[in-house]
């Protein structure tokens, strides 16, 4: 999970306070998350439109642009009415106090912890857990195609991250990885808060922290 700036303003369709299906708000949702779940982080799952917090008929909350989110089907069902950190606020630092650690392949289990004691914290790195592990049949074989997709995204920055290393003494090269090493680090990169791991668990790397814009 990673912080998202919500650039784009209520559509018209939400004011006439009928349906907040409509296709203005997909899309500009779509951008604003740049097309991908806020929770997982991928686009492996059909997206739905979440309302944050559960509206329970409250006709404000229903219609409330921000609280509308992008979330995929397996991660929407799993949150449900859970209440967790928001990362469209900027007062919650999603990033820095949630911590992932890096997939056991041996184990196949993605452990994601948090160091804070309040309740949202503790509910978001539930949930998280939840939907890299899956915690029924059903979920853990959605939560497997994560995973799956989460070790070859993960190799694959490893590469890339090594192919930079070598390419110190060709100055093409080198620049050209470090374009590769910003793209991946870039919001809208598939399991950005993974990536970003990696640059603040290596010293030698944090130089691309200026990437996480
Ligand atoms: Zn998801």
């Amino acid at each position: 999970m990673i912080n998202i700036i919500r650039k784009e303003t209520a559509p018209d369709c939400l004011k006439k306070q009928t349906d907040y299906n409509c296709d203005d708000v997909l899309e500009k949702l779509k951008k604003d998350f740049f097309g991908k779940c806020y929770i997982c982080e991928t686009k492996l799952f059909s997206t739905n439109i979440e309302h944050f917090k559960a509206h329970k008929g409250d006709k404000k909350l229903k219609f409330e642009w921000t609280n509308l989110f992008l979330a995929c089907s397996h991660c929407n069902s799993i949150k449900s009415t859970t209440e967790i950190l928001n990362c469209t606020d900027p007062k919650h630092d999603v990033e820095n106090w949630i911590t992932y650690k890096p997939i056991q392949l041996s184990e196949n289990k993605v452990e994601i912890s948090t160091k804070r004691t309040d309740k949202l914290s503790i509910n978001t790195v539930k949930v998280l857990n939840k939907v890299y592990n899956g915690h029924t049949k059903i979920k853990k074989r959605d939560g497997m195609t994560i995973k799956e997709h989460l070790v070859e995204e993960m190799l694959s920055f490893h590469h890339l991250m090594l192919e930079y290393n070598k390419a110190k003494h060709n100055e093409k090269k080198f620049k050209n990885r470090e374009m590769f090493i910003e793209e991946e680090l870039h919001k809208g990169s598939k399991l950005t808060a993974f990536k970003r791991q990696v640059i603040k668990d290596n010293s030698k790397y944090h130089q691309f922290k200026k990437y996480f814009d």
